[in-house]
């Protein structure tokens, strides 16, 4: 089987820190693997994009040297796909709408997840809001979803009491993530989805849908995500600054660093492409920490 690796960034900011070292792993791992490497960019959430973002992620991917094998794939393209998946699991009542508001589920929920309320399934029991929007609710079931990471081990959910019924499509008409990312990665043929652990606990939902839709559960690797010294996750919300691309060495350097690769530190001052042939011959996805996420202090 060949290898389809993917990096998946959502247009919701420039490309930043944390970002470059999923990108990063997923890259030299495809690479290590003489795989096809691929874009997707994950537009879905058009109330949350940032005008200009996509092409700007893309444009720094570019200047740090990323080579993806095939044009980019943009979800905000895919609804047919996403509508026809939908209404295979609506044909055999898997799924189900809801016209609850998010208060009405807190006020309502008696048990917590790992994701928060779980949805009490209000909208199972009794009749839906007339002229209310709906968002349409996938039934979860009483059993064991389990997968063995390639970094972080043996993950099990029960998603009936660890996670609820979750949303496929959302009331506002958008599809959600965990629907989108498990059409795609199909469509796309990924066998190996390398991506931060902050996904770690998404996955054995996507392998339920992938189970109901009679798809190849593909490889997974969750590395460790970076955490400014506050502790928290680097992203847009955090403000994490966007990457700088007039000296992307040592950027990727210390996402090497990161990834507990020991690059040699006369790399720092190295052309681009010499850190990334010397990436390419280090690569050992072996030693990147087991971890979920890692503190990152400032550099430059
Ligand atoms: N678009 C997601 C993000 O930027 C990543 C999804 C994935 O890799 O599955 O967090
Ligand atoms: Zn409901």
């Amino acid at each position: 089987m060949s290898y389809v690796g993917r990096f998946a960034p959502s247009p919701t900011g420039p490309l930043h820190f944390g970002s470059l070292i999923a990108a990063t792993a997923s890259y030299l791992e495809a690479r290590a693997n003489k795989g096809t490497w691929l874009i997707r960019m994950e537009d879905l959430d058009k109330p949350r994009e940032i005008a200009g973002a996509a092409d700007s992620i893309l444009n720094t991917l570019e200047a740090f040297g990323f080579q993806w094998d095939k044009p980019v794939t943009y979800q905000s393209q895919r609804d047919h796909a996403y509508t026809q998946a939908l209404s295979t699991l609506k044909e055999r009542h898997l799924v189900y709408p809801c016209t609850c508001t998010r208060k009405e589920i807190t006020d309502s929920s008696a048990l917590i997840g790992i994701e928060g309320a779980i949805y009490p399934r209000t909208c199972l029991k009794q009749a839906l809001k007339k002229n209310h929007p709906l968002a349409w609710r996938i039934k979860t079931e009483d059993k064991t979803v389990g997968f063995h990471d390639a970094i972080q081990g043996t993950v099990v959910q029960n998603l009936l009491h660890d996670i609820g019924d979750f949303v496929l499509k959302r009331a506002d008409g958008l599809f959600a993530y965990q629907l989108a990312v498990v059409i795609d990665d199909a469509a796309q043929d990924v066998t190996h989805v390398v991506r931060g652990a902050d996904l770690l606990h998404s996955t054995p939902r996507q392998i339920y849908l992938q189970s109901l839709l009679n798809i190849a559960t593909p490889n997974y690797m969750h590395i460790p995500v970076a955490a400014n010294q506050e502790g928290q996750k680097l992203s847009k919300q955090t403000l994490a600054l966007g990457l700088n691309t007039q000296d992307t060495v040592t950027q990727l350097w210390h996402a090497l660093d990161f990834l507990n690769q020991n690059p040699p530190s006369e790399l720092k001052s190295a052309e681009i492409n010499t850190c990334w042939e010397w990436a390419m011959t280090h690569w050992h996805s072996n030693q990147i920490p087991r971890v979920k996420s890692m503190t990152i202090a400032p550099f430059n």
